[in-house]
């Protein structure tokens, strides 16, 4: 299996985020809160009815306007709220590393004056030198 095709169970989604929405303005302002940080997902759903993962990314203070510059590239989108801005970041990186989209050429970046670690790459990165 492909690694960014996203298993749908009757129970829950492996994205962990809401969705999928048609990615367009009108639908991007009734869904997502103003404002507000957030991770998001963009892809489309395939004949199987599974959500194919293109690209992944998060926004530290305004999703809804970072989701509508994504416009035209995708079809769909998933999107989730997050309490803070450090809470999207490492869901973005969760993301990355899960899915491994063909949009997403490097792992995602920590925001600037930021000493944040990628939850996945915090372990490996104390690496035994015996
Ligand atoms: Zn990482």
């Amino acid at each position: 299996m492909m690694r960014n095709i996203e298993t749908l169970t009757p129970a829950a989604s492996t994205t962990g985020l809401l969705g999928p929405y048609v990615l367009v303005f009108d639908v991007i302002n009734d869904e997502v809160v103003d404002l507000r940080p957030g991770a998001y997902a963009l892809g489309y759903t395939d004949n199987n009815g599974r959500f194919v993962v293109t690209f992944v990314g998060s926004s530290s203070a305004d999703l809804r306007s970072r989701l509508k510059q994504h416009i035209g590239t995708a079809r769909q989108f998933k999107f989730r709220h997050f309490a803070t801005d450090r809470a999207a970041f490492e869901k973005e990186c969760e993301l990355f590393h899960q899915f491994w989209p063909a949009g997403n050429f490097l792992h995602p970046e920590r925001p600037k004056n930021s000493n944040w670690a990628c939850p996945r790459c915090r372990l490996p990165e104390k690496r035994n030198e015996a």
